[in-house]
């Protein structure tokens, strides 16, 4: 017996036809983020464990429960990148990008990786979409960043069925005063926390509030919010990015409860929901992060992002798929014939123009159904007379058409035809 290998749990293939979705996704996102001046840079898969360990958070799920984390044959702790924020910090820090012009903007795209229950639109390896913008404290990046995760959603067919969600968390100023409120209230309730939220109580007592287990989600509800605790500062750019976000019509609904679940975040945070994959889920998220370049030993740089989740989006624009199919394939009979067929196929191919051949030695009727199953629009069928006469029979297999062409006009005929289906 010879092993049959399987994909990991929570690792997928991406087959055809879904690459043809996934690569409009990418395609509309590259629509929508050009012409705001965001630049495409691939940062690596894999980093020094520690850099997520100072962005994301001790104390996070994320660092906690799910990274993929293990030693090199260097001996050093590697982390395969659970999200893509602190790689381009990383970059960013590293490449001394912030003595470019301001403001930075860069995209990613590709996989990320946690250790989380595989479910529905949530795997292991999931492939994120995202954007980072650097250098600009005023609340109109903000509302830039946020125009343009919707023009992006807009773009790949998405739109009524998404909900913007907003708040700020705060800053380094006002969060110390919360974080007493939170530890005030929940103080009383240790006991009834969860284990992880218990223990996370004194260090960070904001993780509890997006802690997934259901008796700390029930105590939350009755929580201080961070809301009223906003210093000046805080308050003044999150009203202006309220006032900016009504100016360009775009709706969202405050919710002073979104904590996300990375410790970077200061300020403004924001989700974008949908309930059609069954219960409310996240299809894009993101936030400022206006500490981060300096904590990893850069100049102080405001900054702001996003990550939108492809998985999520390729199964919510599941129906819009539209496969492309061979335009012709060319059934033979005889060996001379599939050579005919061969240096036509080649020719055509390299006009762009998607051609196939039947192989295998089949009958006829065998190759047509064959054209038939791979959704070709045009069969020419050249067989030992046809070759004599220097012609093919050709059929429409989408309309039924059919009748003969002369071999030298073969070409011209399919690229018209093109033309005509266009
Ligand atoms: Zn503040
Ligand atoms: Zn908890």
């Amino acid at each position: 017996m010879k092993p049959r290998f399987h994909a990991l749990k929570g690792v997928e293939d991406i087959l055809p036809p879904d690459t043809y979705l996934w690569r409009d996704i990418e395609r509309k996102a590259m629509q929508a983020f050009g012409p705001c001046g965001f630049e495409e840079i691939k940062i690596p898969i894999i980093e020094h464990t520690e850099l997520f360990l100072r962005s994301i958070g001790e104390t996070t799920d994320i660092v906690e429960k799910e990274m993929y984390t293990f030693t090199d044959k260097g001996g050093r702790s590697v982390t395969l990148r659970p999200e893509g924020t602190a790689p381009v910090v990383r970059a960013y820090v590293e490449h001394n990008l912030a003595t470019r012009p301001s403001p930075q903007k860069f995209f990613y795209r590709g996989p990320m990786f946690r250790y989380e229950r595989p479910q529905k639109g949530r795997q292991r390896q999931f492939y994120q979409i995202g954007v980072e913008a650097f250098g600009v404290a005023e609340p109109g990046i903000d509302a830039e960043v946020i125009a343009m995760l919707i023009d992006f959603l807009e773009k790949a067919g998405l739109s009524s069925s998404l909900s913007l969600e907003l708040n700020s968390i705060g800053c380094d100023v006002c969060r110390p005063d919360y974080k007493a409120k939170l530890r005030e209230y929940f103080g009383g309730r240790l006991s009834e926390l969860c284990p992880d939220c218990a223990r996370r109580f004194e260090q960070n007592p904001l993780r509890i509030l997006d802690c997934k287990v259901e008796r700390c989600a029930a105590l939350k509800q009755d929580a201080p919010l961070i809301t009223d605790s906003l210093c000046e500062a805080c308050r003044t750019h999150f009203d202006e990015l309220k006032n900016l976000l009504g100016n360009l019509g775009i709706d969202y609904k405050l919710n002073p409860r979104m904590v996300r679940g990375l410790d970077y975040y200061t300020r403004t945070t924001f989700e974008v929901t949908t309930n059609l994959l069954g219960a409310q889920n996240a299809v894009a998220a993101g936030g400022r992060y206006d500490k981060l370049v300096e904590e990893f030993g850069g100049p102080p740089t405001p900054a702001i992002g996003f990550a939108a989740g492809t998985e999520r989006l390729a199964a919510l624009l599941q129906s819009t798929l539209k496969a492309p199919s061979p335009s012709l394939f060319i059934a033979t009979l005889g060996a001379e014939a599939s050579r005919e067929a061969l240096k036509m196929a080649v020719s055509l191919r390299r006009k762009g123009i998607w051609t196939e051949i039947g192989y295998g030695g089949a009958s006829l009727k065998s190759q047509l159904r064959k054209a038939d199953r791979t959704g070709a629009v045009y069969v020419f069928i050249i067989g030992e007379d046809e070759l004599r006469e220097r012609k093919a029979k050709w059929k429409n297999l989408k309309d039924g058409s059919s009748g003969e062409v002369r071999l030298e006009d073969a070409e011209g005929f399919i690229q018209n035809a093109g033309q005509r289906l266009a």
